[in-house]
């Protein structure tokens, strides 16, 4: 069966350089939604807590629940309490959801401060302290998410002056509405990473926490190694004559007599089939014709094939980002930790 490993020192390393940057291990959320960006939920939880991570960022209640042992502070992103959970805080997403949390809840208020996707907008901040107020839940932070962190140019510049001017309100308004002090978070990890001398509450990291961030030259990310490989183990091999066919559509011929092997690892299991007969392992070993749903055949007779090590590689083929690579990856491949 194909698996998964993942690098224990390259992941601790990467959260030394993390917690230098946002200047204590407690300040770091690791965004842990997704499967852990496919490396594996509590693989990635238990490994973080015995580094002494205590805070964690999911999608949902159902993730929040598997991970609440590991963590002190869970933040959910886009979901509604289901049951009581100390450690549990929830993300107001829109103004109009704010009659949805019961009493006591804690909570976060998100704003959109330019990228447009989630959060109250800038101008409904008062009228939204005056309703979490009125339903009497815990607001104990306001937050912002960057649409323009990985990228050069003014953008990431102006949500940041937008947040400042988000900050100096919120102070003002909590204590005209009685909340005690809030805490305030923008950063993911491209945005941590451009800033110099972080003073936040806290980041919310993930994708750097993988080894697998993506930030123009301007910017040195290259001491963060990837923590997850993928292995892929033979089916079967064949010896081919120049001029044979390789797989459905038969859309590779062999140019000279050679082995192919089939490794057990398709787009079922989340290999992008958009690689298909463009996708050379790190170890330069060629993938020939289509990715079938369980297979992909590439011209070798190893038993066992690494096939990537590193997920940017991959998503350079496929047109795509690190994390649709990783994300892809199904939870019922087996991880090991090495
Ligand atoms: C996914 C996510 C993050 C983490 O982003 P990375 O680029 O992986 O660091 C942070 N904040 C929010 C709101 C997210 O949805």
């Amino acid at each position: 069966m194909a698996f998964i490993t993942l690098n224990k020192n390259n992941f601790f390393n990467i959260l030394d350089i993390i917690s230098k940057r946002s200047k204590a291990k407690d300040k770091i959320a690791l965004v842990l939604k997704d499967n852990a960006y496919g490396h594996g939920l509590l693989e990635v939880a238990s490994l973080a807590q015995e580094y002494g991570i205590s805070r964690a960022v999911v999608q949902s209640v159902a993730e929040a629940k598997k991970i609440e042992d590991f963590f002190e502070y869970i933040l959910v992103l886009a979901d509604f309490p289901k049951e009581k959970s100390k450690k549990t805080r929830y993300t107001i997403n829109d103004i109009k959801t704010i009659k949805q949390f019961p009493k006591n809840t804690k909570v976060e208020l998100k704003v959109d401060t330019g990228m447009h996707r989630n959060g109250i907008a800038m101008s409904e901040l008062e009228a939204a302290f005056e309703m979490i107020k009125k339903q009497e839940l815990r607001l104990e932070a306001v937050f912002t998410h960057h649409g323009c962190a990985d990228e050069l140019g003014e953008f990431f510049d102006l949500q940041n002056r937008n947040f400042d001017e988000v900050k100096r309100s919120s102070k003002e308004l909590a204590k005209k509405y009685g909340f005690g002090e809030l805490r305030f978070h923008s950063c993911n990890s491209a945005a941590l990473f451009r800033t110099e001398n972080f003073d936040e509450d806290m980041a919310r990291v993930g994708i750097a926490a993988y080894g697998c961030m993506q930030l123009p030259s301007a910017f040195d990310e290259k001491a963060l190694k990837p923590v997850l490989s993928l292995f892929a183990k033979k089916i079967s091999s064949r010896e081919l004559k120049k001029g044979d066919r390789v797989g459905y559509g038969a859309t590779y011929t062999a140019d000279k007599d050679c082995v192919v092997s089939s490794y057990d690892f398709g787009y079922g299991d989340g290999f992008l089939r958009v690689c298909s007969n463009n996708y050379s392992t790190p170890n330069n070993i060629k993938l020939l014709g289509r990715i079938s749903m369980d297979n992909s055949s590439f011209l070798s007779d190893e038993n066992e094939l690494l096939i990537f090590d590193d997920a940017r590689v991959v998503a350079r083929e496929a047109k795509t980002i690190g994390y649709e690579v990783l994300t892809s990856l199904k939870a019922d491949i087996k991880r090991v930790l090495v």
